[in-house]
């Protein structure tokens, strides 16, 4: 079987349909939202369709909860889907768990031609089985013990009650050809692969069949998934030639790796969007941080979803697995962060906020302190510094105060209550006062009015100080 040519291979056929096929069976892990982002990418970028499919067969793994996050997480990130679980375009639905009518017409179907059997073993007689082949140190496949049962057997054991799964029957000295959008050319044997299941003995689709019936019946020209799933491919390929399904181009995308060169999991920390999104991080800076692991744009700088598009290049998807670098997440967030927009950044600092501020004292506020936050946590001392209590002065602050003397720091009060808060015309108060100038003027100002040394600029921060107390604090040393 000879898969895509190498144009469709290239991705760039107008109107690729791609989708995002994640299971509900926990958060949005960020493989899965790089996965859903480069399909996204892929479609937007074609002019095509992306489509969101949920792989909920497994009913006691699945949750309701787990797909409402996945979807709440995949719209914070803007990877909004064209036909999904919520907006159906004929070809629907896009659960699986409702789709068993026609994964039955597709089992009939197969059962025809008896390209699949009825398989009575046990979990314990397969495990045993496979005990015997690593032990013998042969690969693990399934023995075909029921492949040959003739239908008297067949029906005898049914009529025992005993329950079968549904095998697929893999044709005997077969190669299995594609070219992989990320990996190129690829060859299995089809004697390398055991029959394997593809309706579980309750009834319901195994991963394998409904997988790939659901690219075929719902349109899906290119698939970009996991690398853990390349393995997979040639078993999905066979089911689609059995039935005379069209084949979609695949891709397997690297692997994402944690810092330590282990793949990216719960001991490097945070792993789900939902974490990053609950610490303050901003969708732009999660997807350009995704954007890159694995796929090398010649694009610098934060790009936006439309802009990405335009760059995503299949061809530049990465065999070498690509190194999650939580570092360089956060530059993407600071830059993120200092590009919003100011009632998006006065929405975002809200929790970093006290309650009750005043619409324009918050903005006030947040205007002096985005330069100097990534992350809302950052907001929180400088909160306390603008609204709290006089804050105590860091240790060779007192020096510096003290040096400046009362003459100093009385023109500055009398200044600020004067001029509202404004820093030129307390300055120019205290040159007057004092003839001093530059860093002697600015830094007493600053320490008397924050407690540190460093920090946002003076003039704006200043602005957000309530009048009374910012001359309350250059009072105490005058
Ligand atoms: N539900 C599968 C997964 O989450 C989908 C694999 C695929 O994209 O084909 O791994």
């Amino acid at each position: 079987m000879t898969g895509m040519d190498s144009t469709a291979a290239a991705g760039f056929d107008r109107g690729a349909v791609t989708r995002f096929a994640p299971s509900p069976t926990g958060a949005l892990h960020l493989g899965n939202a790089r996965t859903a982002l480069f399909n996204f990418l892929l479609a937007r970028r074609a002019g095509g369709r992306f489509l969101l499919r949920i792989e909920d067969t497994d009913a006691q793994r699945s949750q309701e909860s787990h797909l409402a996050a996945v979807l709440e997480d995949l719209r914070w990130l803007g990877l909004d889907w064209d036909a999904g679980p919520d907006r159906d375009d004929g070809r629907g639905p896009y659960r699986q768990s409702q789709r068993g009518a026609l994964y039955e017409r597709y089992f009939e179907a197969l059962e025809r031609q008896q390209a699949v059997y009825p398989c009575f073993c046990t979990p314990l007689e397969l495990e045993a089985a496979r005990r015997a082949q690593l032990g013998s140190g042969r690969p693990p496949r399934y023995a075909g013990t029921c492949r040959a049962l003739s239908q008297e057997q067949r029906r005898g054991k049914r009529a025992q009650g005993l329950p079968a799964t549904t095998r697929f029957r893999v044709p005997a000295g077969r190669r299995i050809e594609f070219v992989d959008l990320v990996h190129g050319p690829q060859s299995f044997l089809s004697d390398d692969i055991g029959d394997f299941v593809i309706r579980r003995a309750d009834g319901t689709a195994a991963f394998f069949f409904s997988n790939a019936v659901d690219d075929a019946a719902m349109g899906v020209t290119q698939v970009l998934r996991g690398e853990d799933h390349l393995a997979n491919t040639p078993r999905q390929l066979l089911i689609l030639e059995a039935l005379g399904l069209p084949l979609p181009g695949y891709g397997h995308v690297s692997l994402i790796l944690g810092p330590d060169g282990t793949p990216l999991s719960k001991r490097h920390g945070a792993t789900s969007v939902r974490e990053y999104r609950d610490s303050g991080y901003r969708p732009e800076a999660l997807v350009n941080h995704l954007f890159r692991l694995g796929h090398s744009s010649g694009e610098h700088g934060l790009l936006d979803l439309e802009a990405m598009a335009r760059a995503f290049d299949p061809a530049r998807l990465g065999r070498a697995p690509a190194h999650f670098d939580a570092q360089q997440l956060r530059v993407w967030q600071k830059e993120a962060a200092h590009r919003l927009p100011a009632s998006e950044a006065r929405a975002w600092l809200a929790p970093a906020l006290p309650a009750g501020l005043g619409e324009s004292a918050a903005s006030a506020f947040v205007a002096a302190i985005l330069p100097n936050v990534v992350l809302p946590e950052d907001a929180r001392p400088w909160e306390r510094i603008v609204f709290g209590p006089a804050p105590a002065l860091e240790p060779d602050g007192e020096q510096i105060v003290r040096e400046a003397g009362e003459r100093f720091f009385a023109a500055a009060a009398q200044a600020a209550a004067q001029s509202g808060n404004d820093l030129q015309a307390i300055a120019a108060a205290v040159r007057t006062a004092t003839g001093r100038k530059g860093a002697e003027l600015y830094m007493p100002l600053r320490l008397a009015l924050t407690g540190r040394s460093h920090g946002p600029e003076l003039a704006p921060l200043l602005k957000a100080m309530p009048a009374g107390q910012a001359q309350a604090r250059l009072a105490r040393f005058a």
